[in-house]
């Protein structure tokens, strides 16, 4: 068995009807205990002595659990040269051409199957949360509620800075690799994944009721997720450049740092006509 430390990050997989999925992740919470309890559904591994067991937090499960059938031919490539490299460890071997499961219940992690993991989880838009969200998603609190330079006669606009990071601002972010359209960075956790935010340009609640749907959601990093909210800047409906109130800004009347087909132009027009605050 591989040692475990505790914060080690674990990738689940479990048996459903027979086939093995990728099920999700956590952070282990401590070493490998022995103990002579019995697991609440031990199956074939009832009645023994002495089990091994290690204590699991931020368990977060795939919604829809992956095939590992699907990743062996899906990165089949990969994770032969993964094995080539490392036969030991893996949590699976080849055989005649064919990749399988191997009966291993603690198997090391190379950064090179993590990055499999990974590649999987973005396709997937999963992302485990790994105690890194909550920070990001707090509202500020010292925060004015609404910025003092809005111009007279301007529709008065309320904005907390509670993320609204929805399901499909989840899925939107992951699609795009977690980087803003506006400067193109993500931000990078330790877990080795990446976040960005996911803004509604028509605002979701309050006196803007505006959906929750794909057209409505731009990806920024909390920079200029801030600067968005406050109507700082923005993105010119009719020539799709940045807008930005102070013209010397490096990003002034600068291309996205990529486009979205879809992001809805009546969502970017009601952002820049009533709560962009250009002069
Ligand atoms: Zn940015």
């Amino acid at each position: 068995m591989e040692k475990v430390n505790i914060n080690d990050t674990i990738i689940h997989l479990v048996k459903i009807k027979n086939k093995y999925h990728f099920y999700g992740i956590s952070t282990a919470n401590s070493e490998l205990i022995e103990t002579n309890e019995e697991p609440p559904l031990s199956e074939d591994w009832g009645d023994r002595e002495i089990y091994q067991r290690i204590n699991i937090t931020n368990f977060t499960k795939v919604e829809v659990p992956y095939p590992i059938d699907k990743i062996f031919i899906e990165y089949h490539q990969n994770l032969k040269d993964i094995l080539q490299n490392n036969r030991d460890g893996q949590f699976y071997n080849l055989y005649r051409e064919e990749l399988r499961v191997a009966q291993k219940y603690f198997a090391a992690c190379s950064p090179e199957l993590y990055n499999v993991f990974d590649l999987i989880s973005r396709s997937i838009g999963f992302k485990p949360e790994l105690g890194i969200e909550n920070n990001i998603n707090v509202p500020t609190k010292n925060e004015p509620q609404s910025p003092d330079y809005n111009p007279a006669g301007r529709v008065k606009t309320i904005i907390s800075r509670l993320i609204r990071d929805t399901k499909l601002s989840r899925l939107t972010k992951a699609e795009n690799n977690w980087k803003c359209q506006i400067c193109g960075k993500s931000i990078q956790l330790p877990n080795g994944f990446y976040d960005s935010e996911g803004h509604h340009l028509k605002p979701l609640g309050g006196e803007h009721q505006g959906p929750d749907i794909e057209g409505n959601i731009i990806i920024l990093c909390p920079y200029h997720h801030t600067e968005f909210d406050y109507g700082s800047i923005a993105i010119n409906p009719e020539t799709k450049l940045i807008e930005h109130i102070d013209s010397h800004n490096q990003y002034h009347l600068k291309q996205l740092a990529y486009n979205r087909e879809n992001l809805g132009s009546e969502f970017l027009r009601y952002h820049y006509g009533l709560i962009f605050n250009k002069s």
